[in-house]
């Protein structure tokens, strides 16, 4: 069986749910998961973010902003009454439970139920379409299978037997619909796997049901070797290795949640992306192996921040970075790159929300400098198989480019560097000139 993802543009209206419909019957069985409609994720966040901020009035005009465009897609997405009535009581049943919210206390756990709507009500007017038109269609709650541990992580083994269980007791069906980016934390709450998690989702669902092809249906034909949100002339690359696409999608590729990769690499599981509104395009096609040797992309992550602990007396000390290393272990931060000098440890990090106190404890082991706003540039391909001068064809491209860090060697796939984020985009234009599109 087939697992097949699309995002939020590829659902983003009436016709471009009908467009849907027609890409996926084509008589095969098929795992169909969908993100939240265009926009709406974004919505919830900013309903979210007034209540919280004590501006339940406004939160209030917004939720009825949106209310009315999801009244506008019932009465466009479907032929009968019948099924526009059935709809409508679902989406009545949303915003009642979204103002619910308004005029109360307001934390975490209320902000993970709210933006899980957006999935909830994509799946479920889907759901409603196929029926209507048809297809033998059974919905999958991921909120049933769907699970993370204490530490934030996937829990492969109970999704793999929770989901079994699930599509076991369900009624036989053509094709199983379900929520992207959703899921329950070990304290059984509606949680979620961060922005942009359903290709996640996705591939997480393909590992456990042994899925012969993970499909990432977007907005773009494929996995292009340059951000085309920054850059001109970028190109769509054909195929990547796991490897390769792990590190682009890691490095900031926002075509592929960062952790897409990794399930179906375990399990060998080829991932293809599609463009929705031109399947007939081949896409990209990511298995263990690469097409053709050398430089193939570059990515970006920006709001990265940089950290540097200066201490002449205790850095050859064995042992020291073990130290550097448990303080941000124990605020369950992750450290991106690292450098290292005689009298100096470099280090950055994504996310902030403790570095406060990983600053203070830092603070132990000598001076502590702190850079907000940087970004990481990953240049991916087979490095080895570039041969020499991959190095010196890197560092020419990057001339005049202010560089903070540089990491070579920790795989033979990567070399990134970090730069200011002003300079961002005229280094990924600068690579794409001098490095990506020389004999174009
Ligand atoms: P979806 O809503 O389908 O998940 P996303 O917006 O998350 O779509 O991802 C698709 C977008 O990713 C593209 O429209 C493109 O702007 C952006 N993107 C960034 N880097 C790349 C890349 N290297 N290749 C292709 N698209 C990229
Ligand atoms: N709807 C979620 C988001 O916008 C998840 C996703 O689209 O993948 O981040
Ligand atoms: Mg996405």
């Amino acid at each position: 069986m087939k697992v097949l993802k699309f995002g939020g543009t590829s659902i983003g209206s009436a016709i471009n749910m009908r467009q849907v419909m027609q890409i996926i019957t084509d008589g095969e069985s098929k795992v169909v998961v969908l993100s939240a409609m265009s926009g709406t994720t974004n919505a919830l966040l900013d309903i979210s973010e007034k209540i919280r901020g004590g501006h339940s009035g406004k939160a209030s005009e917004s939720i009825a902003v949106l209310e009315e465009k999801y009244d506008h897609v019932t009465e466009d997405l479907f032929a009968r009454d019948e099924t526009r009535k059935k709809c409508r009581v679902i989406v009545d049943k949303t915003f009642d439970l979204l103002r619910s919210f308004l005029y109360k206390g307001f934390s975490d756990r209320e902000e993970k139920i709210v933006v899980a709507q957006g999935e909830l009500l994509s799946t479920q007017l889907f759901a409603f379409l196929m029926e209507e038109n048809g297809f033998s269609t059974v919905l999958l709650p991921a909120l049933d299978f769907m699970r993370i541990d204490g530490d934030r992580a996937t829990d492969v083994a109970a999704i793999r037997s929770l989901l079994s269980e699930l599509m076991d007791n369900s009624p036989a069906a053509d094709y199983y619909i379900t929520q992207g980016f959703i899921c329950r934390n070990p304290e059984g709450e509606i949680d979620n796997l961060d922005r942009g998690g359903s290709d996640y989702t996705a591939s997480l669902i393909g590992a456990a049901i042994d899925a012969e092809e993970v499909q990432i249906w977007t907005d773009i034909d494929g996995f292009h070797n340059n951000d085309p949100r920054f850059v001109s002339n970028t190109r769509k690359i054909d195929q990547l290795s796991f490897n390769e696409a792990a590190e682009l999608a890691y490095f900031g590729a926002k075509i592929l949640h960062p952790q897409t990769i990794f399930p179906a690499r375990v399990q060998n599981i080829p991932v293809r992306l599609k463009n929705t509104m031109n399947p007939d395009d081949s896409g990209t096609l990511i298995t263990t192996s690469s097409d053709g040797s050398g430089i193939k992309a570059v990515a970006a992550k920006d709001g990265i921040t940089a950290i540097k602990v200066r201490s002449g007396r205790m850095l050859m000390a064995y042992g020291f970075l073990k130290k550097i290393f448990e303080v941000f272990e124990r605020y369950k931060t992750p450290i991106d790159m690292i450098s290292t000098s005689e009298v100096a440890v470099s280090l950055t990090i994504d996310n902030t929300k403790y570095l406060e106190m990983i600053h203070q404890e830092l603070l132990a082991f000598g001076e502590v400098e702190v850079d907000r706003n940087m970004s990481i540039i990953c240049i991916v391909g087979d490095i080895i198989r570039e041969e020499r001068g991959f190095a010196s064809k890197v560092f020419h491209a990057l001339d005049g480019i202010p560089i903070r860090m540089i990491s070579y060697g920790g795989s033979r796939y990567n070399i990134s560097v970090l730069v200011p984020e002003s300079h961002q985009k005229s280094t990924l234009q600068t690579l794409s000139d001098k490095l990506l599109n020389v004999h174009a």
